[in-house]
């Protein structure tokens, strides 16, 4: 069986299916810290691509709170409870990946939910880690915690998806890495939706046809970010293009913050797919749980985010700045005096962004309009 290297796992994997790299690769980086979980990305993704009939189930993008909450059910849990807990030595992985669990020339390790693993998305939403008893009060520390996990596909540099689809519907675009299903090829086997880890291929039953995230793929097309990155209400969300060919770019805000200062993580790297939504941990949460969610990086990416305010940090700060600044892709960045600057990737600067914000202060009657202002921050 071929293999190809994966640099989030630190090792080659055996991949069931042989294609170069994308010229240049989309690639998201969630803060796991800001979201509140407004679910204006569901909204704002729904309303776009899965209004219609057969798709009452189906979110490209759903948010969720760990640890108890997961769309489908337990998505995550019943994978791993197939494939056991990670063992890393050091950062490399020393436990099989999804396609390596069931040996060679086996379709990757899967499981395919059912119509009623769809019907529940709020069971364990907003629970916490830890029953909080009566008269408890939550102190600077929380002795509970609980985290929002906004989700789409990953267009994964190894799609599971990919690999598993036996009518080859299921292709991995060269020109920027976003991963659709051809809906006239396919049959409606369902290997995509079994062999997905993340549970993000959708089966359409009025159609007969699965369906995935399209990666916003006409906005992408002209520039823009995804309609779920735009929506973002609480900005924690970036898009933009990870280099695939050659080194990892320092002006590039994707490669800088995930390649470069490792500040995010992709989601269980361990399934060996690896995804291209990259996440800044959360800061409040035990490191064991994070472990064996973002793998071995996760504490050296919590102290990053804490001393987010020191000097050394300061490009890096710049770089989170500008999320959420603008509805065109940023392809460049640089950090010009008090601000954060963003250009697209025609070269027009598209966002400009203080690390401080000014405040004004206005006289309390206004003169020329013949009005008292109220004291408002
Ligand atoms: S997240 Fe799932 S559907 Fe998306 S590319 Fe990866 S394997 Fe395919
Ligand atoms: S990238 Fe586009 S299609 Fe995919 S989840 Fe976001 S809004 Fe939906
Ligand atoms: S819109 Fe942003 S803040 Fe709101 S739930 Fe989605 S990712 Fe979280």
């Amino acid at each position: 069986m071929p293999t190809r290297p994966n640099w989030q796992i630190n090792r080659p994997i055996e991949y069931p299916y042989e294609a170069a790299p994308p010229q240049r690769q989309v690639a998201y980086v969630f803060d796991v810290n800001k979201c509140i979980a407004c679910q204006t990305c569901t909204v704002a993704c729904k309303t776009a691509w899965t209004s219609g009939k057969g798709q009452e189930t189906t979110f490209f993008n759903n948010v969720e709170s760990k640890p108890y909450g997961g769309y489908p059910l337990a998505w995550d849990s019943r994978l791993l409870e197939g494939i056991g807990p990670a063992k890393w030595k050091q950062d490399s992985l020393v436990s099989l990946t999804i396609f390596e669990t069931d040996g060679p020339r086996k379709p990757p390790h899967g499981w395919r939910p059912t119509f009623e693993d769809y019907t529940s998305p709020n069971i364990g939403e907003d629970d916490l880690s830890g029953p909080v008893e009566r008269g408890e009060t939550f102190g600077p520390t929380h002795p509970h915690w609980m985290f929002y996990l906004a989700r789409i596909c990953n267009h994964c540099d190894n799609p599971a998806c990919v690999a598993a689809c036996p009518r080859k519907a299921v292709y991995k675009r060269d020109e920027d890495g976003i991963v659709l299903v051809d809906q006239e090829r396919c049959r409606g086997y369902r290997e995509c939706v079994k062999a997905c880890p993340y549970k993000k291929v959708f089966f359409n039953t009025i159609a007969r046809a699965s369906e995935k995230c399209i990666g916003c793929y006409p906005r992408v097309e002209q520039g823009e970010v995804a309609l779920c990155v735009e929506s973002c209400i609480g900005k924690i969300r970036m898009h933009g293009f990870r280099t695939t060919q050659g080194a990892p770019r320092e002006d590039n805000p994707l490669d800088y913050i995930t390649r470069i200062r490792k500040l995010a993580l992709p989601l269980y790297p361990q399934f060996g797919t690896g995804p291209n939504v990259f996440y800044v941990p959360p800061v409040h949460v035990p490191d064991g749980f994070l472990d064996q969610v973002f793998g071995p990086g996760v504490e050296a990416a919590k102290e990053l985010y804490r001393a987010i305010n020191a000097p050394e940090n300061r490009t890096l700060l710049g770089a989170l700045l500008l999320f959420g600044a603008s509805n065109r892709i940023i392809d460049r960045f640089a950090v010009e005096g008090n601000e954060a600057v963003g250009w697209d990737l025609t070269g027009t600067e598209v966002a400009r962004v203080p690390f401080t914000e000014p405040s004004y202060i206005r006289p309390a009657f206004d003169q020329a309009l013949g009005a008292h202002r109220l004291n408002t921050t």
